[in-house]
């Protein structure tokens, strides 16, 4: 074996023994955690300050937000007033580790907490090859992208137990087809679940929300 790859196959596996401490603290508390992942741009921080808006009343939520410079999505999601933020700026890393993911924890009041999102660097390569300890990975795909997505980033799709697609207010000016998309995230993962929806008209996030109350109600029952 090379020498790079015994190195890379170690900081792999730290970070498994991490997050699988991460997993089993979560489950202990009855904390519900999802992993956003997309590319740059296709409105992961929209959806999570829609979400932290609508929910407030009904889900504590605690929202770790990865970005390679500045916390200006952090500070954006501090604005809605409605939930626990913590920022992490990996100056220059392309994802999120489980030890960054660990350290933010350790500042973090879980008590109470129903909710963990973790926002993930804008990214579809390198995110689905660290695990952070959560119950499963969201990817978004916005109807700008190409529908072609989930054959180029394989792994990234066949990882995440829902797709969801966002702005759809927009398919009308793009050259995206959503049976498309859904039939190519389907041939890399047939499990995968799809919800659509614009954060710009807000059409279709109730059916977010929905689907959010009910991990949340299984993990507690879990
Ligand atoms: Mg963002
Ligand atoms: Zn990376």
């Amino acid at each position: 074996m090379g020498k790079k790859i015994a190195i890379k196959k170690n900081v792999l596996s730290e970070n498994d023994r991490l997050a699988a401490e991460i997993r089993s603290e979560l489950r202990e508390r009855k904390i519900a955690s999802l992993n956003l992942v997309s590319s740059p741009g296709s409105g992961k921080t929209s959806l999570l300050s829609h979400t932290l808006t609508a929910l407030r009343d009904t889900v504590r939520i605690a929202v770790i937000v990865g970005d390679v410079e500045t916390e200006n999505d952090a500070e954006r999601l501090r604005r809605t007033g409605a939930a626990i933020i913590r920022p992490i700026t990996t100056g220059g890393a392309c994802h999120l580790d489980a030890r960054m993911v660990r350290r933010s924890l350790d500042t973090l009041d879980l008590d109470g907490i129903d909710l963990l999102c973790i926002e993930n660097v804008g990214n579809l390569v390198c995110p689905a090859s660290f695990d952070l300890g959560e119950d499963m990975k969201v990817v978004l795909i916005s109807t700008t992208e190409g529908d072609d997505k989930p054959l180029k980033y394989p792994a990234m799709f066949r990882r995440s137990s829902l797709l969801v697609i966002n702005k759809i207010d927009l398919l009308e000016f793009s050259e995206f087809d959503i049976e498309q998309v859904k039939q190519n995230a389907r041939r890399i993962n047939p499990d995968i679940e799809t919800i659509e929806l614009s954060c710009r008209t807000g059409e279709g996030l109730d059916g977010w929300y929905v689907w959010l109350q009910r991990i949340i109600a299984r993990k507690k029952g879990a």
